[in-house]
């Protein structure tokens, strides 16, 4: 089993640039994935900006999803959010996650390389107790639910489906193809771009504005700065703001389209389970299926070695008539929760000159991407579209050492809730 990422393949390797002198600009932005990357090109509209990674454009998560452009961000059933904070407030959190996928759409309008699928995704509900909840729930369109009586002939036959809520919005896409065009969007609109470059330390100045220094012992000054880290690194103005976990992916082997064919799926949309700890899985254009699912509190090659396997055991159970489901490579990255279970964008120090964008929960390619934007905007004192959700940083985690003991706890309760609605 190769541990590359799949999507880097057949691109070549962005040469280092690292930043040569000490600097000084208007906006620095921590982090060139689709948040940092978004928030940059938005930032350029109202002066200069460096944006830094520790490794390069692309490294983190945003090199390395499942390409889903879907609805999701928060920590909850996004169709449920006007239960939770009240109409007007539901409407515009949906609103917002909605807006954000047309948003990665028309940043990607005319790369049509980029895009795999254009269908919305579908939910395959495999557990009674779902499937009762969602036969007699009042949904709203887009959201609408099939049962498997009539999922004939719909392309995907899946073993154990009950019932499929479609959403018909969002599309799959290429995302390392997605943060190159990104990248070079940057370029082209005059933002510098410096890696492999680590910000350590992060200084409030006394007349205004924030230093920040690097590994390299160079220094950057800036008016503003966003930090758009997601889950890596080790940003002290971070700690206890956010939790950081795994997601992990396997690709196989091209399949044979005669094997999907006797599966019964012939569509290549954006797919996932009913389950707490989900699983997400597509069938890519060159008859590869993806399938991935969060689990793992420490990053290492047995770890990673475990979950894939794990991975697997499902694929196989999933789709029986595939064959012998054998994994070409298998990776992972971080994703971010939040402790109020809601992404936070905006201020960390009272002058508002330390910024952040992060906690999209997992689905971070549209949520990320408009977030860039928006927090951008919120930082130019623009008129924006955050939800008031989204500003509310609320309690930081206590004791955030402590993390590994807090999630252990958590996913061991939502394996045996997930077993209890599956047995
Ligand atoms: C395996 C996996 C599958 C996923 N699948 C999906 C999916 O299908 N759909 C979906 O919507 N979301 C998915 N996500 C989540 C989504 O990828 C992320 O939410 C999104 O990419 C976050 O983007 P970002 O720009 O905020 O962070 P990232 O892309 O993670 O970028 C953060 C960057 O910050 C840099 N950095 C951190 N600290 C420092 C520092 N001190 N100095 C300099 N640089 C620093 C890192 O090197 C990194 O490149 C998945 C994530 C993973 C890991």
């Amino acid at each position: 089993m190769k541990t590359d990422v799949f999507w880097w393949r057949g691109f070549t390797p962005l040469s280092d640039q690292p930043l040569e002198s000490d600097l000084e600009v208007d906006f620095l932005v921590v982090g060139a994935g689709f948040t940092g990357l978004n928030a940059a090109l938005t930032l350029r509209e109202h002066g200069s900006v460096a944006v830094v990674d520790t490794v390069a454009p692309g490294f983190g998560a945003s090199g390395r999803n499942g390409g889903f452009c879907c609805v999701g961000g928060v920590g909850y059933d996004p169709a449920s959010a006007r239960q939770k904070y009240g109409e007007a407030v539901g409407q515009s959190i949906q609103q917002y996650l909605f807006d954000a996928i047309d948003h990665v759409d028309g940043l990607i309008a005319h790369e049509s390389s980029i895009k795999h699928s254009n269908d919305g995704e579908r939910m395959m509900v495999m557990s009674a107790i779902e499937h009762r909840h969602y036969q007699q729930a009042a949904l709203v369109p887009p959201y609408r639910y099939i049962d498997a009586v009539h999922l004939k002939d719909q392309g995907y036959r899946l073993n154990g489906v009950l019932g499929v809520l479609h959403l018909d919005k969002g599309f799959a896409i290429q995302p390392y193809a997605y943060v190159r065009h990104l990248y070079q969007r940057c370029l082209d609109a005059g933002v510098d771009c410096y890696y492999p470059e680590t910000i350590e330390h992060l200084t409030s100045l006394a007349n205004h504005g924030v230093q920040a220094e690097l590994s390299s012992g160079r220094k950057v000054k800036a008016r503003k700065v966003l930090l758009a880290c997601n889950g890596y690194g080790e940003l002290s103005a971070l700690k206890g703001r956010r939790i950081p976990v795994l997601s992990n992916i396997i690709a196989t082997q091209p399949i044979d389209d005669s094997r999907w064919q006797s599966q019964g799926w012939t569509q290549c949309n954006m797919v996932y389970d009913d389950r707490h700890l989900l699983h997400y899985f597509r069938r890519l254009p060159d008859g590869r299926l993806l399938f991935g699912g969060r689990g793992g509190l420490i990053d290492t090659s047995r770890g990673l070695a475990l979950r894939a396997a794990r991975l697997q055991r499902f694929a196989k159970q999933y789709f029986p008539d595939l064959g012998d489901i054998e994994i070409d490579t298998a990776w992972g990255g971080w994703v971010t929760l939040r402790p109020n279970l809601n992404p936070y964008l905006g201020p960390l120090d009272a002058e508002g000159h330390l910024w952040c964008s992060m906690g999209y929960h997992g689905n971070g390619v549209a949520a990320g991407s408009y977030s860039g934007h928006q927090v951008a905007k919120a930082m130019l004192a623009l008129p924006n579209q955050i939800p008031s959700p989204f500003k509310q940083h609320g309690p930081k985690l206590p004791l955030p050492r402590l993390r590994p003991v807090y999630l252990s706890g958590i996913y061991a309760a939502l394996h045996a809730i997930d077993w209890w609605q599956h047995r």
